[in-house]
């Protein structure tokens, strides 16, 4: 087992998190609580490169569409009368369309990150997915306001300026796709941390 110091995990800055000027913003909030960064690339994806990062499986794929139906419920709108369909895989395979047309728009900043439960504080870090339900002091509480009700309108993914994985499993899926098998991932000593 993994020293505690050394769980890691995948952050993504998204086309919007690069285009609205955040890089550093967001880089310094996971230095600034004691997570280190051991690995940082700006480069723009292929299209193939996102399909293949997001999962392809049915039940992903149907979760996605469960939470576009779950926000029409909650606003009283019709999914039939917005997106043609009321069925989940259907509406799930036409966000994540949405998705990989949107993260290709621009370049990305892929990095790993490294500390104590990096996986679920980075997540923390990061808020919600949408923005309007994020905590003010999140980057997504801080710097966004998207919700699906507007995305669906405009047919494209909501933007949420960052993607981090969700278990260490997935980190560790996520890290050989970008940075390829058998990646080593930098090591240093931070003061206040490792000394
Ligand atoms: P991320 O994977 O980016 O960390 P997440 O795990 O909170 O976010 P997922 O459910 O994995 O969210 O969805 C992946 C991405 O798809 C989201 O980050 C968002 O950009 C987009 N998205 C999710 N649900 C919707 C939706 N209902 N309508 C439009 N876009 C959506
Ligand atoms: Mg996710």
């Amino acid at each position: 087992m993994k020293h505690p110091k050394e769980e890691i995990t995948f952050v993504l800055i998204k086309p919007d998190g690069v285009r609205k000027g955040l890089v550093g913003e967001i880089i310094k909030r996971f230095e600034q609580r004691d997570l280190k960064v051991v690995a940082l690339e700006m480069f723009q994806p292929t299209h193939e490169q996102i399909d293949n990062h997001y999962p392809k499986d049915g039940a992903w794929i149907t979760r996605l569409g469960q939470k576009t139906l779950k926000t029409y419920e909650k606003y009283g709108v019709d999914p039939l009368a917005e997106l043609g369909t009321n069925k989940d895989v259907e509406i799930g395979k036409m966000v994540r369309k949405w998705l990989v047309d949107f993260m290709v728009s621009a370049p990305l900043v892929k990095m790993v990150v490294q500390g104590i439960h990096a996986v679920d504080v980075v997540r923390k870090i990061a808020g919600p997915t949408f923005g309007y339900q994020a905590e003010m002091g999140t980057i997504r509480g801080d710097f966004s306001i998207d919700s699906p009700l507007l995305a669906n309108k405009e047919k494209r993914a909501v933007m949420n300026l960052i993607h981090a994985s969700e278990t260490p499993e997935e980190a560790e899926h996520e890290i050989e796709h970008w940075f390829g098998k058998g990646f080593k991932v930098h090591s240093y000593k931070r003061y206040g941390i490792d000394e």
